[in-house]
């Protein structure tokens, strides 16, 4: 009898699934939701809605989500300033499924996929499900940072590899650090044949004058900005995703979604979310305060902590970094270890989640102590 493994696609035998860890502990601040509940008034609004949509189950929601898609253009051009289209927009199931959209729409086999590791590990995943080849590119090349992307790197590289998509990622998960616009544009420029990629998903955590890739859409028909409600907006369960393109860009995307992908009670609760853009984000600034207070104590620990212009803050100067996750899982919690030797990231949440992860590290540091980082991962 044939066994599955020799069923499976050749190109997926051995690979492995995406999968942080889903652990019940007190403290949780590996996967960069929001630690805050949706709030009340919005939780009685979501009720409703889905209660008014409940007696047209029978019948498939709207296929093209007119509504959601004429609210997110709406929320984007207040938020950034940048006037976007509802022809412009598209939504998925989370960013997760609106890049899947773009990369069997724009990738497949015989094509190449690059991004700049370490980057969101969704996008090699996704890229290489529908048979891209995916080349890692490499950061910190011609700058002292080791995360840093520079213009003149990632036009180097996009030109050794001539893509068929270009994946940037602006803030970087996992490092945390926005990239100019200056990259954006002469990727854009060096990869003539390329659809090229911005992920925003933590774009409203960004330090003051960051500036989206939004503005950068007018007349480049081939640039597409991803978002995401999962973050910032604090709607991670609601799974709610979306990207902004050239109008011509998004009807690419309807010959590969699967039709009525969104369903009329997610179409609802989005909305709903929507509706209350102001009190969703309301704990955004709040959040930016906890992740600088992170850095601080993690410096003041003799560690090393990026630049965050994200939830969530990557930090270097650990010996062993699996030993320092499980140390701080022992005390309850929970953060991501993304396999970057010498580094673990964690997220920004309440305050009292922060005074719990940097106790838990001084406990770490005073116990056992991180040992040194002999600088050899640089
Ligand atoms: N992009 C980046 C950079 C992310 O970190 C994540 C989630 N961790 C996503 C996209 C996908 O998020 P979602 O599918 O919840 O929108």
């Amino acid at each position: 009898m044939t066994g599955l493994q020799e069923l499976l696609r050749e190109d997926l035998r051995g690979s492995t699934p995406y999968g942080a860890p889903q652990l019940e502990v007190p403290v949780r601040l590996n996967t960069n939701e929001s630690s805050y509940p949706v709030p009340p008034e919005v939780v009685a609004e979501i009720t409703s809605a889905v209660a008014a949509v409940a007696p047209d189950l029978n019948r498939y929601p709207d296929r093209e989500f007119t509504a959601l898609r004429t609210e997110l253009a709406a929320y984007l051009t207040r938020t950034t300033g940048t006037a976007v289209d509802p022809a412009q927009v598209w939504a998925g199931n989370g960013s997760n499924e609106v890049l899947q959209h773009v990369v069997l729409a724009f990738g497949g086999p015989g094509r190449t996929a690059l991004g700049f590791t370490p980057a969101y590990s969704m996008h090699p995943i996704i890229s290489r499900s529908v048979g891209t080849t995916w080349v890692d590119g490499l950061r910190g090349q011609g700058s002292t940072q080791a995360f840093d992307l520079t213009a003149e790197s990632a036009v180097e590289q996009v030109r050794a590899h001539d893509p068929h998509l270009v994946f940037l990622c602006s803030p970087n998960n996992p490092t945390g650090t926005a990239l100019g616009l200056d990259v954006v544009e002469r990727v854009y420029d060096a990869a003539e044949r390329a659809v090229v990629v911005v992920d925003e998903a933590y774009a409203e955590f960004a330090r003051p004058g960051t500036p989206s890739a939004l503005g950068l859409l007018e007349g480049r028909p081939r640039l597409v900005v991803t978002r995401t409600m999962s973050k910032a907006f604090a709607f991670a369960g609601g799974r709610l995703g979306y990207l902004a393109a050239d109008p011509a860009f998004v009807d690419a995307l309807r010959l590969v979604r699967l039709p009525y992908h969104l369903s009329s009670p997610t179409q609802a609760v989005a909305l709903a979310a929507l509706h209350h853009a102001d009190t969703m984000l309301a704990t955004v600034e709040a959040i930016k305060h906890e992740r600088d207070r992170m850095v601080d104590g993690l410096a003041a620990l003799g560690l090393e902590p990026v630049p965050s212009d994200a939830n969530f803050v990557l930090f270097g100067g650990l010996a062993d970094a699996r030993a320092t996750w499980q140390a701080l899982l022992d005390r309850g919690v929970l953060v991501r270890d993304v396999g970057i030797p010498h580094y673990l990231r964690v997220t920004a949440g309440t305050p009292a989640e922060t005074d719990a992860f940097l106790a838990a590290m001084a406990q770490v540091a005073g116990q056992d102590g991180f040992g040194t980082d002999d600088g050899s991962t640089r």
